[in-house]
């Protein structure tokens, strides 16, 4: 496995590999790896030729007052489990060569892009598809793998290889959650015992409101006040958002019935922490 470090490097053996007719599979991370991550690479592994896994904690999608600079950041023992899921190549740029001149030219998605996550935290998806976008430019991958956990990010990107045209394939895989049925997360490190513990009522409350939907609620609040209920009575959790938006659009629906997301942040202590479950009547 290879580290590359700069711009330029990685341009030119993805152009060596395009060459040679092989196909590119990419995987976006900030590092911190954990088995979500690593089911995105082994699926991978599986579709394309070769494997490309960047590390890169994106300044410009953290806000001003956002853990930017506590993120967790771990490049050896990431690269350590990249050697072993057989990876061939981690990009791992310092932010300078990804921001040279400062972040001048941004990528948006409009709407989308201020909903939920957005409304809560200004401008984070302007970073996301700004990255997202150079590193696509970068790397031109054949194929693309994201995460359902960050739902909203997967249907900007979606939206943003369609509205451009990149023609990358992109594929979004589910949720992985730990044996305690939280949603994997590098951030989960900063959580105490008790914080972990509360954590579980997120999953609890997503999944009692699909439970009741399946048993036939059709009020789109009773459904989203059946997971608040659950999780508001765990002290330390505190809901940021909790809302249940139709698949595409990501607007709260007037009815619950199609492909929707209930879409969920809560704060543990001061962990902030997403998690979703995809409703369909
Ligand atoms: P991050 O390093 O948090 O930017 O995540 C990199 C990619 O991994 C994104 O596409 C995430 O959606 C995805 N991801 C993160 N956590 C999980 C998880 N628990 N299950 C599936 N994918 C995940």
């Amino acid at each position: 496995m290879e580290i590359i470090r700069k711009v330029h490097s990685m341009g030119e053996i993805s152009s060596q590999i395009l060459a040679a007719r092989r196909t590119i599979g990419f995987v976006p991370t900030m590092g911190s790896l954990h088995d979500g991550h690593l089911a995105l690479v082994r699926r991978m592994k599986q579709l394309s030729d070769v494997v490309v896994v960047s590390i890169f904690v994106n300044p410009a999608q953290f806000g001003p007052d956002e853990d930017y600079r506590e993120y967790p950041r771990q490049l050896t023992r990431d690269t350590d489990l990249l050697i072993a899921e057989g990876v061939d190549y981690v990009f791992s740029p310092e932010p300078d060569e990804i921001y040279p001149e400062g972040p001048a030219t941004y990528v948006e998605v409009e709407d989308l892009s201020t909903r939920l996550e957005g409304a809560s935290r200004p401008g984070h998806f302007r970073g996301v598809t700004t990255v997202v976008m150079k590193l696509l430019q970068i790397v031109r991958p054949t194929l693309a793998a994201f995460g359902q956990k960050d739902a909203q990010q997967a249907v900007i990107v979606r939206r943003m290889i369609d509205n451009l045209f990149l023609g990358t394939e992109l594929l979004i895989l589910p949720i992985v959650r730990d044996e305690d049925d939280v949603a994997l997360s590098s951030r989960n490190a900063n959580l105490s015992s008790g914080e972990r513990r509360s954590a579980r009522a997120i999953y609890r409350g997503l999944f009692a409101a699909r439970a009741a939907v399946e048993a036939g609620e059709r009020d789109p609040e009773a459904v989203v006040r059946a997971a608040r209920e659950v999780v508001e009575a765990e002290e330390v959790l505190r809901v940021d958002y909790l809302e249940l938006v139709d698949g595409e659009l990501l607007r709260p629906v007037p009815a619950v019935e199609g492909r929707m997301l209930l879409v969920a942040a809560v704060y543990a202590g001061s962990t902030r922490l997403l998690d979703n479950v995809e409703i369909s009547v």
